[in-house]
């Protein structure tokens, strides 16, 4: 970053003195006033990695304009500040550098916290809270045993995403192309014992609600309604050939196609399974495809984009709608956890069991009508129905409602809603995370904590190798419990929880983060939540989004806060890029925030953020871009320092009628404070600073040229309101130098203390407005004309202009199309 410099504002003692004097003044400490309109911003919290980023810096320069422009506009507004503060990069700290995690992270959040007091962000740090300290997890270790008591908590065994290297579960989502997000290393599946949050119990709320949410990006609520995947269908039997006994209960989602039916499919894990082998040939060669299968993930299971594995069973399966017999196969892409862990396969209607089919010479049936012109394989669209029986004829909706129904009289299935959505494992068999309050004991079996002895605190003095799961089992003080019940000796569990179940209620702790009588006090919370502008990444779309909106629910049914959801407008932001690609430390193309801020100032780094593209897309680095924020700011100041003198002398009296050129600068004026204040609220912060560049330009024009068009009097009076009216209105994006531009014009109060200003009807309205006149399509004149002037006024004038005429005299007008306000269109036909 080299520059010249010189001749710059001075913004480091500027930055370090507004900085200084928001802390000492508290002016952004707030409480709950009731009556006082309340407005509550938040940026997602971050985990205390050791130093913030430029991306992290555009995410609160957002929030913090957010919050500045609030406040003046007259809101109590809450902008808090915490740490995400468990979570394995500090146990891998601990593993390579020896040093403890909650050393790690403490001295992580004391170097993060000083940057971002550098960047002047307007957070209440009154509320600063860290999810690693008990006082804090103490709350959802509570939580954990009334889910518990009401089933919401429960342990289970299940495959799970298994890395190697961190020796933890991975979610679906921390799992790329069948690597570890963290450490790339290769995942494999595993049985695992673990605790569950009955997530299940809530999507079809979780999902209705994703229509209410109006204030939400379209894209993150597809992507919430495609994980929450709900499928609506029949569910039913498929006798097994020659065994009474035994049935196969499948889901589909296309009864209507059940006449196409020409296999059948089970997971290898089906439990039916062993019970339809016929010898011990068969049953050696299906132990040898399951184990083929076990080695590979849920996700590889389900990529569309590889073969699919089948191994065909000597038993056979009875389609009830026509009594055809069909094979059965086990199959890779099939999996336990969905629906009933088997189906039936439509070649005809679905591309999957197409490409299978084709793969192992099954046949295929079409049961809907195609379009003329198709070419492709499966085909999924609407149509008439054929070679299917008593529903020939139809159309697919009516046949699926009609096979459900026969279903239903034949007493063989029924109508059935599936879910992609399954619970949310919690479990971590690490050690930097909040204890699960569980203990099992002999006699009385799994027993939770009394709420009184809460918190179950984390111990310090742990040996932690990464090697072996949760390095809390080897410590005996831990282990060894008294059981809750009984008083016996007991064994503590020894998992911790998921780092996502802390960060799905800090936004309702920060409402009273003291509060040592609950998670919160709900006089606070009911004051202050929901938030009122969430702002994050793209990357939590899903999960962090949905267990957030989940767990205050759950806090809802345990009868804690009456809120339905906790976000009310959501903004994700996009990425900053440089050279093409996410800065990160192993690409090079890092911009540090101090370096930053060192050569340029906080404000600098603010503007640029903000004005270099829209808030959610994402912001390609330029150096150039960063000079302009910087010489911008540095004319604003120039301009205030050149006419200190005009600024501060007192308005005698506003003159009362303005000069034409007078008008025509207050407008602009005034039509700034519109687009400005409409583009906050829609959060084009950038479309909002080129107005006020726009501003700018005009001030500098003004004070320029009107010495000798405009009296006196008049131009000081206006250009005492425009620089009023500009700092005002920069001051969210800016706050620094116009904190103290603000103070050198004489006032002693924060500009933060002001009001925003408001758009003056008055000066809004023009005096007269250009209406272009095309003849035949061609510019022949501009009318000037009074605004609002009507369609017939408007024809009449054009036709009797001078400039029109002569193209009028050879020819005869056919029709005028008048767009009023802008355009008088004269249609002629040929030589009269
Ligand atoms: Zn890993
Ligand atoms: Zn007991």
């Amino acid at each position: 970053m080299t520059v010249d410099r010189q001749d710059h504002y001075p913004f480091a003692e500027i930055d370090a003195k507004w900085q200084r004097r928001w802390d000492a003044s508290g002016l952004f400490r707030v409480r709950e006033e009731p009556g006082r309109p309340k407005y509550y911003c938040l940026e997602m919290f971050p985990y205390p990695s050791g130093r913030i980023h430029m991306g992290h810096v555009r995410n609160y320069a957002i929030g913090d304009v957010v919050t500045r422009y609030k406040r003046m506009r007259g809101y109590n507004v809450l902008h808090p500040m915490g740490w995400d503060a468990f979570g394995l990069p500090a146990e891998n700290a601990a593993i390579e550098h020896g040093v403890h995690p909650a050393v790690w992270t403490s001295e992580n959040i004391e170097t993060m916290k000083a940057q971002m007091k550098k960047l002047g962000i307007s957070y209440d740090w009154d509320r600063e809270l860290s999810t690693c300290d008990p006082e804090y997890y103490r709350w959802e270790q509570l939580i954990f045993i009334r889910m518990f008591e009401r089933g919401l908590a429960y342990k289970k065994s299940a495959s799970v995403n298994w890395c190697p290297g961190c020796q933890t579960v991975l979610a679906n989502e921390q799992v790329e192309a069948g690597r570890c997000w963290r450490c790339d290393s290769e995942v494999v599946p595993q049985q695992v014992d673990g605790w569950y949050f009955k997530i299940t119990a809530y999507a079809e709320e979780l999902l209705e609600w994703c229509d209410r949410l109006a204030g939400w990006p379209e894209r993150v609520l597809t992507m919430q309604r495609n994980w929450i995947g709900k499928s609506e269908g029949a569910e039913f039997n498929l006798p097994i050939v020659g065994r009474p006994d035994l049935a196969i209960r499948v889901f589909t989602t296309r009864p209507d196609t059940s006449f196409g039916m020409t296999y059948a499919v089970l997971a290898p894990e089906h439990p039916l399974v062993d019970a339809l082998l016929a010898d011990p040939a068969e049953r050696a060669s299906v132990a040898a495809f399951r184990a083929e299968v076990a080695r590979a993930t849920e996700i590889e299971r389900l990529a569309t984009d590889r073969p699919k594995r089948g191994f065909r069973l000597k038993a056979g399966a009875l389609n009830p709608f026509n009594q055809a017999e069909i094979p059965l196969f086990l199959a890779d892409y099939v999996l336990m956890g969905y629906g009933t862990g088997a189906i039936m396969a439509v070649p005809g209607e679905d591309q999957r069991d197409w490409d299978f089919a084709r793969a192992h010479q099954l046949p295929i049936i079409e049961t809907v009508k195609r379009p003329p012109d198709w070419t492709g394989e499966a085909y999924t669209g609407d149509g008439v129905k054929i070679n299917s029986g008593f529903l020939n004829g139809l159309t697919v909706g009516e046949a699926k409602r009609k096979a459900i129904d026969w279903l239903v009289e034949q007493g063989l299935g029924e109508a059935r809603i599936n879910y992609r959505l399954r619970d949310w494992g919690i479990s971590r068999q690490r050690y930097w995370g909040a204890p699960i309050p569980i203990v099992y004991c002999p006699r009385c079996g799994t027993v939770p904590e009394k709420p009184e002895s809460l918190p179950i605190v984390l111990p310090r003095n742990v040996q932690i190798t990464g090697k072996g799961g949760s390095p809390l089992a080897d410590l005996p003080t831990f282990v060894n419990a008294p059981c809750p019940r009984c008083g016996g000796p007991g064994r503590r569990e020894t998992d911790t929880m998921d780092t996502f179940v802390e960060s799905s209620w800090y936004f309702i702790r920060y409402c009273s983060p003291r509060f040592d009588g609950g998670m919160a006090d709900p006089a606070a919370v009911h004051y202050w939540m929901p938030v009122d502008q969430y702002t994050g990444g793209i990357e939590h779309a899903i999960l962090h989004l949905l267990y957030a909106r989940f767990y205050t629910k759950v806090l809802r049914d345990l009868g804690f806060f009456k809120i339905d959801e906790p976000f009310q407008n959501l903004l994700t932001q996009g990425m900053v890029i440089k050279d093409g690609a996410k800065m990160s430390k192993s690409k090079g193309n890092v911009v540090s925030p101090d370096e930053f801020i060192a050569t340029y100032g906080a404000d600098t780094a603010r503007i640029f953020e903000l004005f270099a593209a829209p808030a959610e897309k994402d912001l390609e680095w330029s150096d150039q871009g960063v000079e302009g924020a910087f010489r911008f700011l540095n004319r604003v100041w120039r301009f205030v320092q050149a006419h200190r003198e005009t600024l501060t002398r007192p308005v005698d009296a506003r003159p009362a009628a303005l000069s034409r050129q007078g008008r025509a600068f207050r407008r602009v004026i005034h039509e700034t404070i519109q687009r400005v204040t409409n583009d906050i609220e829609e959060f084009h912060f950038n479309t909002a600073i080129s107005a006020i560049h726009e501003l700018v330009n005009a001030l500098h024009a003004f004070a320029g040229d009107s010495l000798d068009r405009t009296a006196q009097e008049e131009r000081h009076a206006l250009l005492r309101e425009a620089v009023d009216t500009l700092l005002r209105l920069l001051a969210p994006f800016a706050p620094h130098l116009i904190e103290e531009l603000w103070s050198q014009l004489g006032h002693a109060d924060s500009v933060f203390r002001e009001s925003w200003p408001a758009a003056d009807a008055e000066a809004l309205e023009r005096e007269s407005i250009f209406v272009v006149v095309q003849v035949d399509g061609r510019v022949r004149t501009r009318l000037t004309v009074r605004p609002g002037t009507g369609e017939e006024a408007l024809k009449t004038q054009a036709l009797a202009d001078g400039k029109v005429r002569p193209w009028l005299s050879a020819r005869e007008v056919e029709r005028v199309v008048v767009v009023p306000g802008r355009l008088v269109n004269i249609v002629t036909r040929g030589p009269a």
